[in-house]
């Protein structure tokens, strides 16, 4: 194995069992250097004025808070520390998520807010790029306390005006979710009542509070649209060597969060064989497939794959990432495909669910042995994209669900019929209503997503061919030149 027991951190919310990137520094740089690579890389194909790559690049805005904490019985308080980066102010709002890690700094949220940009630029969502992190291990704090960090995380940006639904709209990412977006929410709502478009401040809020369905699953869901779109793609597939359609395709899935799960969930349901699945302590896995579904259960109840009858056990969180597969999907931090492990990927295609999982050493060398590595510009955009949806749903004071009447009279009967056939047999009426409506909703969502999802994979594709390049670089290029035309529009 390539990382020993001794190395793993038993606390660490998600794989943080090896040095990299905990402490940001290595061989290959930082993450913030590496991101600048990739971008320098596909700036050098553009012809844009130097002055004009260099102020795309540039993050514009960054704070840094610290702020004290009220904490258990003897009410002492603890300080953490936490960061919001606004990127590009070329379009706002600027967008993009909060971590909470051990491993967040100042650094890392400024590379996740550079990728933010690019990202909105590749899937044509309207906003500049962001990021937030608060230095801390989720998995140490209660609830309450968790309530309380939140809490003040948000009121200190609410000072710096780092959110408001015109400004900077903060979403949930790695240790975050909907609660903490409601909480955040609450927040942002206590300073402004009278607001009445303050739910738009942050997005993937809980459903009940302004949120949208398939907002939860949107980012495994794209990449689930972006695999399928690449694997009926000739170029693709003659690259690749591989067969057409998803069905039977290998799958391994590197982290088991809300991305990986639901990638693995989608990729499971139209056939693939998720024969992987690596959590931060160890991994599961079984050549004839894995049910996700299943997996996820057993790990929310002993939060380890060890002890798993339905595959085998791997101490490491890594070792997945060399299994023989058709499909790698790494869903967990920044880094994890490198210089040590990438002449060992065994995978025809990469796709990158998580934000800079491959390193730029690493990249040329599956570039060399033919890997078709489809980038988390692209790949995992589908969360920003329905955040996007979620925000205009929000703006506009407007329910999305049961839109049309051809809807309500088929696909909403159709639903209720086949729920009914397949978990409880009775609804009363309230609940009928609430299915047509939420369905109506996600359907919406779901295929507004999925457009963007093959139209921007198009988009890529094309780019990569015409500028002879891969399918990163050629997203930064889409990238650079969508926010760069936008500036010269602004006659900036
Ligand atoms: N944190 C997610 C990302 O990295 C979502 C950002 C958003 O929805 O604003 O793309």
């Amino acid at each position: 194995s390539l990382v020993s027991k001794a190395n793993a951190n038993p606390v660490g919310r998600r794989f943080k069992s090896t040095p990299f990137p905990s402490d940001h520094s290595n061989a290959e740089g930082t993450f913030l250097s590496q991101v600048k690579e990739y971008f320098d890389k596909a700036a050098g194909l553009t012809d844009y004025p130097q002055g004009l790559l260099k102020q795309i690049e540039t993050c514009s805005a960054m704070v840094e808070v610290s702020f004290p904490v009220k904490m258990g019985d003897n009410h002492d308080y603890q300080i953490f520390h936490g960061w919001r980066a606004e990127h590009s102010h070329h379009r706002l709002p600027t967008k993009g998520g909060i971590r909470y890690s051990e491993a967040v700094d100042e650094q890392e949220i400024k590379a996740l807010a550079a990728l933010m940009t690019y990202k909105c630029a590749v899937v044509d969502v309207p906003f500049g790029g962001a990021k937030g992190g608060v230095k801390l291990d989720p998995k140490k704090y209660t609830a309450n306390e968790l309530e309380a960090i939140t809490k003040a995380y948000a009121q200190a940006l609410i000072d710096k005006n780092f959110i408001s639904p015109g400004l900077d709209v903060p979403a949930p990412d790695m240790g975050t979710g909907p609660r903490e977006m409601g909480w955040i929410m609450q927040t942002y709502k206590a300073a402004y009542p009278s607001n009445i478009d303050a739910a738009a401040c942050i997005t993937g809020k809980p459903v009940s509070h302004g949120g949208i369905r398939g907002r939860t699953t949107a980012t495994g869901l794209g990449v689930f649209f972006c695999l399928k779109e690449a694997l009926r793609t000739p170029y693709v597939l003659e690259k690749t060597g591989l067969t057409g359609g998803i069905e039977g395709k290998k799958v391994v899935v590197q982290g088991f969060g809300n991305v990986g799960f639901y990638a693995a969930k989608f990729c499971h349901k139209a056939g693939a064989k998720v024969i992987a699945i690596a959590e931060y302590n160890g991994s599961v896995y079984n050549e004839n497939g894995v049910d996700p579904d299943d997996a996820f259960e057993f790990f929310r109840k002993n939060k380890t794959f060890d002890g798993y009858t339905k595959g085998k056990f791997l101490p490491t969180s890594r070792e997945v990432l060399e299994i023989n597969c058709d499909v790698l999907i790494p869903a967990a931090l920044e880094g994890e495909v490198n210089a040590q492990n990438a002449e060992r990927i065994k995978a025809k295609i990469i796709v990158e669910a998580a934000n800079g999982p491959t390193t730029p050493k690493a990249e040329a060398i599956m570039e060399k042995n033919g890997v078709f590595v489809i980038p988390d510009l692209l790949a995992n955009a589908g969360g920003v994209t329905v955040s996007y949806f979620e925000w205009l749903k929000n703006l506009s004071h407007m329910r999305f669900g049961r839109m049309t009447k051809r809807y309500e009279e088929s696909k909403w009967a159709n639903l209720v019929t086949s729920l009914e056939k397949s978990s409880k047999t009775t609804w009363s009426e309230e609940e009928r209503k609430l299915i047509s409506y939420g369905a109506g909703e996600e359907e919406l969502v779901n295929s507004g997503l999925e457009e963007t999802m093959i139209t921007s994979f198009k988009e890529v594709l094309d780019t990569s061919i015409a500028k002879k390049t891969n399918m990163r670089t050629a997203a930064y290029v889409v990238a650079v030149s969508k926010v760069a035309n936008t500036y010269l529009d602004l006659g900036l």
